[in-house]
């Protein structure tokens, strides 16, 4: 009987199913579901093989101890389900050894019952076609109701736990579930719903194969499930298998050759394929293992920048809280110092008026970064208001200069002003912003320039209005140029002629001015060689309307 179709078929299956089975244990078998998964493979492996030979066997005693290990090995398939449902939706109690040690220790105590008591089975008739039956004993429905309550809980128990899950964490079960389902509608179908057409089927042999090896597709549809979404290596399983194949078969070719030197060139072809396969298997392990870390390493990366674009926000709304805070108060002090310096509160002797207007300056610059810092805060979070109304350029750019003439004045610097000779048209800007970024502009370049002055013109090119605050002073090395524009940028020559200062203003003003639909940018032929500030704004831009809005602003990261 070892030679029908059915019978080395009924081998090929169960010999590439305990491959899959020892395979998955293999592959980590400290994780319980791959244990319970192991335990479940060789469980419905023997229950199913003892099933056929029962009833394929013509040796009657043989066939009645395959009918008592089919019943056996049926108490141990039940209980090896429920303990891999419970490790699929990883139930808390199977972390015990204990527990897990019962789901061998009570189907062993059946197995006992079954195999040396007359308790369950006792007995054996035989009908005219001397095809082998049960007599059973006075237990036999206790064993029923468990190996049929036991694996119906586990099922109840995935279907409970899919409920809980995510959506992507959902395949081990649909495909627990599936392989369960599909067995139990075949075995139903097989041996209840079409028992009649299959015993008059000339197909019988087929239909009663199906019936017996159905039980299968429970280790088949979890173990795809278990590689796919546990192991995440099926290409390494895929690689084993294909040079396993291709072993087995060079292997086997060895045994049936003609001659002694085919002998030879078979074996020598083995040992190299062993080589070859074996190197290959690696590769592909290597590679998937690389992946995974990469997996793990990404997903790290996301945490990370997550908390950090947390971070930034809340520094962000720190500075715009504190900011606010320190505004207050700022403006009240100048206030005062105002009225004290007009004399509003009594003459003031010369000498104190001196350090009256110390304080004045002091905190004129204490404003300005509070004022930056609140600018910052607010690019950053996307909330600058534009009010943008028709501006001659011309005019605003001409109050900026005559407040800074005493300044330069003061510093022994000239401070001139080149207007065009034809009016430019009015320009749709925000003109209290424009005139932030011009004045920065203007202060930065007597603040940087110890001989000379500054010129301040204002030109058309092409479509565009150009504002160019041109200088003598130090001048900015070619590779400092473009990253003036970053947050919190001073390059080391201004720092050591002049301590003060936040590398903000620059940042800022760039934000203004592209908000506008503008650009801004430095030129300079080098240190000590006078700089230009360029500010270019179109004269007609279709983004903006009149009145108040919230342009995007780009936040620029530090380099
Ligand atoms: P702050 O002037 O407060 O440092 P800014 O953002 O306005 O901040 O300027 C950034 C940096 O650009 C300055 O620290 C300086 O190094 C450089 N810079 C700006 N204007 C000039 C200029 N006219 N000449 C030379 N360097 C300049």
């Amino acid at each position: 009987m070892f030679f029908t179709l059915g019978s080395i078929f009924v081998l090929v299956i169960s010999f590439f199913l305990l491959l899959l089975g020892s395979f998955v244990f293999y592959k980590d078998s400290k994780e319980h579901t791959n244990q319970s998964f192991f335990f479940l493979t060789i469980s419905i492996l023997i229950w199913t093989l003892s099933r056929y030979f029962e009833d394929n066997i013509s040796n009657v005693p043989l066939s009645y101890i395959f009918m008592l290990l089919d019943f056996a090995s049926g108490a141990f398939f039940a209980f090896s389900i429920l303990l891999f449902c419970l490790d699929i939706v990883k139930n808390r109690f199977t972390k015990n050894v204990f527990f897990r040690t019962a789901f061998f220790i009570l189907p062993a105590c059946l197995s006992i019952l079954i195999f040396w008591t007359p308790l369950i089975i006792d007995g054996y008739t035989l009908d005219e076609a001397n095809v082998i039956n049960p007599i059973y004993g006075s237990l036999e429905l206790l064993y029923d109701v468990i190996v049929l309550l036991v694996p119906l809980l586990g099922v109840g128990f995935i279907i409970f736990g899919l409920r809980k899950t995510k959506p992507e964490e959902r395949g081990p079960y649909l495909y627990s579930l599936l392989g369960i389902f599909l067995s139990v509608a075949i075995i139903l179908g097989t041996n209840v719903l079409f028992v009649d057409y299959i015993a008059t089927s000339s197909h019988y042999q087929i239909y009663s194969l199906l019936g017996t090896f159905s039980p299968l597709l429970i280790i088949l549809f979890p173990g795809y499930a278990i590689l796919r979404y546990r192991l995440f290596n099926t290409k390494v399983f895929a690689a084993e298998t294909f040079s396993f194949i291709i072993l087995s078969i060079t292997f086997v070719q060895i045994f049936v050759s003609d001659n002694f030197p085919q002998i030879i060139v078979r074996s020598l072809t083995f040992f190299a394929m062993f080589f070859m396969l074996g190197l290959f298997v690696k590769s592909v392990g290597r590679e998937v293992k690389r992946k995974e870390e990469l997996q793990v390493l990404s997903d790290k990366l996301a945490v990370a920048n997550e908390r950090l674009q947390q971070l930034d926000l809340e520094k962000s709304e720190f500075i715009s809280i504190a900011s606010h805070q320190l505004r207050t108060p700022l403006t009240a002090i100048k206030g005062y110092i105002s009225l004290v310096l007009e004399g509003s509160y009594g003459e003031v002797p010369a000498s104190i008026q001196d350090i009256m207007n110390k304080v004045y300056t002091v905190n004129d610059r204490l404003t300005h970064l509070v004022e930056d810092l609140l600018n910052v805060s607010r690019i950053e979070a996307g909330r600058i208001q534009y009010n943008f109304e028709p501006t001659h350029l011309e005019g605003l750019v001409g109050e900026l200069v005559d407040m800074f003439t005493l300044t330069a004045k003061n510093k022994g610097l000239s401070l001139s002003l080149k207007l065009p000779a034809k009016p430019l048209p009015e320009l749709l800007i925000d003109p209290n912003k424009i005139k932030e970024v011009v004045s920065n502009l203007i202060d930065n370049s007597l603040k940087y320039t110890k001989e000379g002055g500054t010129t301040v013109s204002v030109e058309a090119v092409k479509k565009t209005a150009r504002i160019i605050i041109s200088d003598t002073g130090i001048g900015i090395k070619p590779e400092n140029i473009t990253r003036l524009f970053e947050k919190f940028t001073r390059t080391k020559e201004t720092t050591k002629m002049v301590a003060s200062g936040t590398g903000l203003g620059l940042y800022v003003g760039k934000n203004f001015v592209e908000a506008h639909g503008g650009k801004i940018w430095a030129e300079s032929d080098g240190v000590d060689k006078g700089s230009r500030f360029i500010i270019e704004l179109p004269f007609v831009n279709s983004k903006i309307k009149a009145g108040t809005s919230d342009q995007p602003t780009r936040a620029v990261t530090l380099s």
